[in-house]
């Protein structure tokens, strides 16, 4: 472990005020010792650069898949105090809502015997992919606009899916306050080709098997039996995410000096919670979220398609369990010493992980706590886990978000070769289907931490407990 940080739990670390100068808060983060040697210095410096932000609360903390970002370290948490606090496009990051929706369907693997290139290929046929991949919706700036406030709910009713797959959506599948005058015409338009497009690299649309249940009454209550067929949708808010991040980053990084918050990185550019720059922000911000809520149910509703016609399953067979956000700041009421406060919670790479019981989730899943999806990689299992008390007590109601990268793109292309990767995976029974070998590379299960260690660090710490292991069986790749 490095040098100047303090054990305080088996699993829990500590980075004391003075590890940077000027830190407000210590910061927390949550890691084993078999994970200690995928720490980045640079990251736990990025963590404590965090905690100097005025208006922090409590602690600038992170998950087991930290490593290195924009700013903000991915893994990333923290709670700014809605008058003296901060909002920062950093600690949301640049692909705005980028999250994970988990679907079941009525399959079994061995319904798949025979059949899994036919429907990867026609998935991959069905769902545009790659950087530049083109919607076959068409969408007008006035429908862009109806995305941008309603959501997951614009493509329902149009047909894109069904009424209940909305409240199985974190906030119903929408975020209120979105201010689309606070989003670009360069944003619009990147935004209006792209709705129901996966995107490139890490993002993935992935069949995946319930190899094992942990938890049966979580497993049953969410609606998931062992050996059962699901996939995963992966992906955020395209390339009108990353526009209005960049456009309010811009603003953002004089809006800083402005109000005098000295920033330790440029990377850090805020505003007040409640300025004009911080509610521009966050109105856009919300747009841009709603239009990922949008998105992944476009896809979903192209993949429960494919599904249908190739194995001649009913359509709302195939049951959205949840669908969560990884990269937002949302407004919500947590204890603070007692006291129910609103805070300005940021998640990047991070995942919500409400309790049972807590507003905001799901009634179905009241009494466990609301479901938390973490991919692995293509090679390695995923996890379906739910929400705890302990989340609400150390982390904000917050858990992991993936496994997290270990190798930079540049470095796994180097070490990695995209066809020689794709046959050993095709050798373990998955398939890969991608627009070249080189996406691949980027994405070799090696690139990312081990999943099932970092899942079992939330899990022993209680940040989230593990309901189901899934393994991947086939994906598509941007
Ligand atoms: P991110 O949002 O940070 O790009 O990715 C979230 C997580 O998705 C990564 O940390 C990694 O664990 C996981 N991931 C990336 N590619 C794949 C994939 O092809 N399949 C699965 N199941 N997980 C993946
Ligand atoms: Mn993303
Ligand atoms: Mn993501």
């Amino acid at each position: 472990m490095l040098t100047g940080i303090n054990k305080i739990g088996d699993l829990e670390w500590e980075v004391p005020i003075g590890y940077v100068p000027e830190m407000r808060v210590p910061g927390r983060f949550f890691l084993s010792r078999e994970l200690a040697e995928t720490l980045e210095e640079g990251a736990v410096r990025q963590l404590a650069n965090v905690a100097t932000l005025p208006g922090i609360v409590k602690h600038s903390l992170a998950m087991p898949d930290i490593h290195w970002g924009y700013g903000f370290p991915i893994g990333g948490v923290a709670a700014f105090d809605m008058t003296e606090g901060v909002i920062s496009p950093g600690g949301v990051g640049f692909d705005i809502n980028c999250g994970v929706r988990l679907i079941t369907t009525p399959l079994t693997e061995a319904d798949l015997a025979g059949k899994k290139r036919e429907v990867i290929e026609r998935l991959f046929a069905a769902v545009p992919t790659g950087v530049g991949g083109k919607s076959n919706l068409r969408v007008s700036n006035k429908d862009l606009t109806a995305v941008m406030v309603d959501g997951a709910r614009w493509a329902v009713e149009r047909g894109l899916g069904i009424e209940a797959d909305l409240v199985r959506c974190e906030g119903e599948g929408a975020m209120p306050g979105a201010d689309p005058g606070a989003v670009s015409a360069k944003a619009r338009q990147r935004g209006l080709p792209q709705l129901g497009t996966l995107g490139a690299g890490n993002h993935f649309l992935e069949i995946q098997v319930a190899r094992e249940i942990v938890d049966p009454e979580a497993a049953k209550t969410f609606g998931i039996a062992e050996g059962q067929v699901c996939f995963m949708v992966h992906c955020g808010s395209r390339g009108l995410g990353h526009q209005v991040a960049t456009d309010h980053l811009r603003t953002l990084e004089s809006a800083a000096a402005k109000y005098g918050v000295r920033l330790p990185d440029r990377q850090l550019a805020c505003a007040p919670v409640d300025s004009p720059e911080g509610r521009a922000y966050y109105g856009g911000m919300v747009s841009a979220a709603n239009y990922a809520w949008a998105n992944r149910q476009v896809i979903m509703h192209e993949a429960r398609k494919v599904f249908a016609e190739v194995f001649g399953i009913e359509y709302d067979e195939m049951r959205l369990i949840y669908d969560v956000a990884h990269n937002v700041a949302k407004f919500e009421r947590h204890d603070v010493d007692g006291v129910l406060t609103e805070v300005c919670v940021h998640r990047k790479g991070a995942t919500r992980a409400f309790g049972p019981g807590v507003p905001g989730i799901p009634r179905e899943y009241a009494a466990v706590g609301q479901p938390v999806i973490i991919p692995g990689s293509m090679g390695t299992s995923s996890y379906l886990l739910h929400g705890t008390k302990a989340a609400m007590e150390k982390t904000w109601g917050s858990t992991c978000h993936g496994a997290g990268r270990v190798l930079s793109r540049s470095k796994a292309k180097k070490e990695v070769k995209g066809r020689e990767l794709r046959e050993q995976l095709a050798g373990a029974g998955i398939l890969v289907r991608a627009h070249s070998d080189s996406v691949l590379a980027e994405e070799a299960p090696d690139v990312y931490k081990p999943s099932g260690e970092v899942v079992r660090v939330v899990h022993e710490a209680g940040l989230s407990k593990i309901v189901a292991r899934l393994d991947p069986l086939g994906v598509i790749k941007g």
